[in-house]
């Protein structure tokens, strides 16, 4: 497979016609073009729970309006979805391949529209928009041709008299549940996982980015996924998200999101209901505290500029985002002093301009928590940085936090937000172990001149992506397959080669072959 390429925004034409799809997006925003509601059997059905989403940026602006599914809908769809999974799962697998391939050009044909969604609906500046599409279409074109290596019979062991087989089968019903802050791709990526493998399919999005998520379930189908096969419920994770982890039909859950609520579905999921047939496989991806280590040899230029980018990108709002920054020895006083004169120059402001780095977050309850967090962590660590924000829209100013105490709750709690803490070590050795003593393992990174040290790294940093003199968020699907250990998850990479083996149930078929008479009347 050959990954989409990013769009290059130097070029003006690109930025031009970028521009025009943020303007003609939102046109139809202001004549409220988009909603969402659940869809069961291909059928859309409006419900009266509607809440409304906004523009992280300018929450008075409606992106459009949301039918909350109530737990009756999610019955109907696990109930439909039960019935038909037999039959979606002994389609060939490589039609579901094509279907896959089929998705993956429906978005490429409306490409810009659903970045300029993403840009208004979940705040992600242009850059990180486009990359969100782009990772959504790899994602379809990877699992449709790791389907098909995975789908032929496999025969073990040449044995005379004896043919043994070894192939794979969907579980049944898998349900999706996706986080907001790669609106497309992460719910993009999972749900066409759990379909390529034969599993019908219930696609929950994050509700504050159910709009974007109505556009994908509507490519879904038009790309020729049954209408019995697939079914979208946007709505309250704690109310239908809670109940359909719960539901005894349910056979495969595919989680991301917060650590509480993931740990949460597992437990969940480990009951077993009465009636229910199979034990529930749980993926779950969650979160991260991930660090940098910049080396005492480091090139600071460099270091300077891939924190920056780690650590503020979408407002720090990515799993893989760099939260804390570990320094060895003498680079410690001019990197920090570097890091928060760098910061000083950093565009905050609404993505809808190219030039845009920090994005507001996504909601309000979110802005409360974290501008309440740098309140209280600001009277006992040392502020060295706190950048101004615009005075609309949900955003937080960037922070810097120095000489941070490595036990204190700003250094191990995951905060979702441009807030960046650091520390000075005395060599490279305690800077991996300061690393790695946290409850988290998804990414990190080194930043080093050492050619012992990343050797070092290679062997003693063990967290799930590691990044060596580079930024550290910004996967990109078979090239960096993506996901963490410890508290960060429990799964294969997504977008690796063992992703959708989770998915499906490995048989094995033994039969005699040797000759046992004639039977004539069989013929
Ligand atoms: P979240 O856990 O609040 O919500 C994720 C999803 O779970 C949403 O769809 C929500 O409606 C649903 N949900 C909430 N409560 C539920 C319940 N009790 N039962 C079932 N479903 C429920 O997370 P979020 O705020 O959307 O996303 C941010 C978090 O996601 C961060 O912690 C981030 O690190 C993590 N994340 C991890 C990865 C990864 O690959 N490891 C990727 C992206 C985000």
């Amino acid at each position: 497979m050959k990954n989409e390429s990013p769009l290059d925004f130097t070029i003006a034409q690109n930025r031009a016609e970028f521009q025009q799809a943020i303007n003609e997006t939102n046109t139809r925003i202001e004549q409220n073009f988009y909603s969402a509601a659940p869809i069961i059997g291909g059928k859309t059905a409006k419900t009266s729970h509607v809440e409304v989403s906004v523009d992280p940026s300018n929450p008075d602006e409606q992106i459009g309006e949301v039918s909350f599914a109530n737990r009756e809908q999610c019955e109907q769809a696990v109930s439909l979805l039960s019935e038909n999974a037999e039959s979606w799962g002994e389609t060939p697998a490589h039609e579901r391949a094509e279907i896959l391939r089929k998705i993956a050009q429906g978005m490429r044909d409306r490409r810009n529209e659903l970045s300029a969604l993403i840009i208004r609906e979940a705040g992600k500046p242009w850059k990180e928009a486009d990359a969100d599409v782009i990772e959504a279409i790899d994602f379809c074109d990877y699992y449709a041709e790791e389907m098909e290596r995975l789908a032929p019979k496999r025969q073990l062991m040449d044995v005379m008299g004896e043919g043994n087989y070894y192939f794979y089968e969907p579980r049944g019903v898998g349900l999706v549940i996706a986080p907001w802050n790669f609106p497309l791709a992460i719910p993009c990526g999972m749900t066409v996982a759990s379909l390529v493998t034969g599993n019908t399919t219930i696609l929950k999005p994050a509700e504050q980015t159910s709009i974007i998520a109505a556009v994908f379930a509507e490519i879904v189908l038009q790309a020729g996924v049954p209408a019995s096969a697939f079914a979208f419920l946007p709505g309250d994770g704690e109310d239908i998200g809670a109940y359909l982890v719960n539901h005894k039909d349910i056979d495969v859950i595919c989680f991301t999101g917060s650590k509480s609520v993931g740990l949460g579905i597992i437990r969940s999921a480990a009951e077993v209901k009465p009636g229910q047939k199979n034990v529930k496989k749980v993926i779950a991806e969650m979160g991260g505290k991930n660090a940098i280590i910049i080396d005492e040899d480091a090139d600071l230029d460099e270091a300077v500029k891939g924190v920056l980018y780690s650590a503020f990108g979408h407002a720090g709002q990515k799993c893989s985002a760099c939260s804390r920054v570990i320094v060895v020895g003498d680079a410690y006083e001019p990197f920090v002093s570097r890091i928060c004169e760098a910061t000083k120059d950093i565009t905050i402001g609404s993505p809808q301009n190219s030039d845009t780095l920090i994005n507001p977050l996504i909601d309000h309850t979110s802005q409360k928590r974290v501008l309440s967090l740098i309140d209280e962590y600001s009277k006992v660590h040392n502020l060295a940085f706190r950048g101004t924000t615009p005075h609309k829209g949900y955003f937080v100013p960037p922070c810097i936090f120095t000489d941070v105490d490595t036990s204190s709750a700003l250094w191990n709690e995951e905060i979702f937000a441009p807030v960046l803490a650091c520390c000075k070590v005395a060599s490279f050795e305690d800077a991996i172990e300061v690393a790695l003593n946290s409850q988290y393992a998804l990414t990190g990174g080194v930043f080093s001149r050492s050619p012992k040290n990343i050797e070092l790294a290679w062997k003693k940093y063990r967290v799930g992506n590691l990044y060596i003199n580079r930024t550290i968020t910004g996967a990109i699907v078979c090239r960096q397959p993506f996901g963490g250990s410890r508290m960060s998850g429990v799964g294969s990479k997504a977008g690796g080669p063992d992703y959708l083996i989770q998915f499906l149930e490995p048989r094995t078929v033994t039969e005699n072959t040797m000759r046992r008479g004639f039977t004539p009347e069989l013929i």
